[in-house]
């Protein structure tokens, strides 16, 4: 949602709360379910704040055994909005050109810099065999994993020759 914060920006005190359902359709795989998010944009003082708090539901593989799971967060975000483009770009000011704000674009820049990099389906996750390919939380399987013991490559080679 775009939204039009003139009148915050220029009165202080002035406030605004709304609830948005947001999706990132190109990324449905993982945002199967809108994201919940309620955002205040508030003037205190004359600095405009913009407060988020979001809940969604992320799908995502295990990385070490693959299974399929849902993993739920709550984010809280905030960001000091400037109405003018700044001398120097910082990263400590969003910037809401003509008082205009891209919610769905700034919510997403947080999120996707707020989730976790790797999931595990739990912590102790055993993972699958490289060999044959067994979800090892199900049970062992019979494979042998161990490297051959070099001093007895060593034996091979002399045997060998
Ligand atoms: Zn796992
Ligand atoms: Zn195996």
């Amino acid at each position: 949602m775009i939204l039009d914060l003139k009148k915050v920006f220029l009165n202080e005190n002035e406030s605004i709360s709304l609830h948005e359902d947001i999706e990132f359709p190109d990324m449905s795989e993982h945002f199967r379910e809108p994201v919940s998010a309620d955002i205040t944009v508030r003037n205190r003082a004359g600095i405009a704040e913009f407060l988020a708090e979001v809940r969604l539901d992320y799908f995502c593989e295990c990385d070490r055994c693959l299974k399929a799971m849902k993993k739920n967060y709550t984010f809280q975000f905030s960001h000091i909005l400037i109405a003018q483009v700044p001398k120097d770009e910082s990263d400590d000011y969003i910037q809401a050109p003509d008082y205009k704000l891209d919610t769905v674009s700034l919510l997403r820049d947080d999120i996707l810099l707020e989730l976790p990099s790797k999931f595990l389906c739990k912590e102790s996750c055993k993972g699958l065999c490289p060999k044959c390919g067994k979800n090892l939380n199900e049970g062992s399987c019979s494979c042998v994993l161990h490297e051959p013991d070099p001093r007895l490559a060593v034996l091979k080679e002399l045997w060998s020759e």
